[in-house]
């Protein structure tokens, strides 16, 4: 508001300036009003873009479901996932996990998150070592 009462002092002042002849000095506030102009014209704009992924972020979690492990985003027709828990819980960041034979990947933090349809995957060695290797770090 004062910034605003302040512009309005201003572009009066550049008048007042030309109407004494003094063409330079008023060249030069338009000058630099022009600028600010520009200045706040970018502001505005970066505010509204953050604003508008606020308001797809907060939508976006009303979708969001979590499976227990990891989170998926069910949307009309269709579920968007899986998306690792540890880089959303911890970063606000939605990274999809990428699919292998026993596991999904995160390439953010390299968690594995068992899948739900091999059952079967903790019989295997490499299962065997891997909870193993987790077990020690507990
Ligand atoms: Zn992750």
């Amino acid at each position: 508001m004062l910034t605003r009462m302040l512009k309005a002092q201003a572009f009066k002042q550049a008048q007042q300036l030309f109407a004494q002849g003094k063409v330079q000095e008023a060249t030069e506030l338009l000058e630099h009003l022009q600028e600010e102009y520009v200045t706040l014209c970018d502001e505005n704009k970066a505010l509204r873009s953050q604003l508008s992924e606020v308001a797809e972020v907060l939508d976006m979690s009303e979708h969001m479901e979590f499976d227990g492990q990891k989170y998926w985003i069910n949307e009309e027709n269709e579920r968007k996932g899986p998306f690792c828990q540890i880089c959303y819980d911890r970063d606000g960041l939605l990274i999809r996990l990428q699919e292998r034979s026993r596991h999904f990947l995160c390439h953010g933090c390299g968690s594995h998150y068992p899948r739900a349809d091999s059952a079967n995957g903790d019989a295997t060695p490499e299962a065997q070592v891997q909870k193993r290797v987790v077990s020690l770090f507990k």
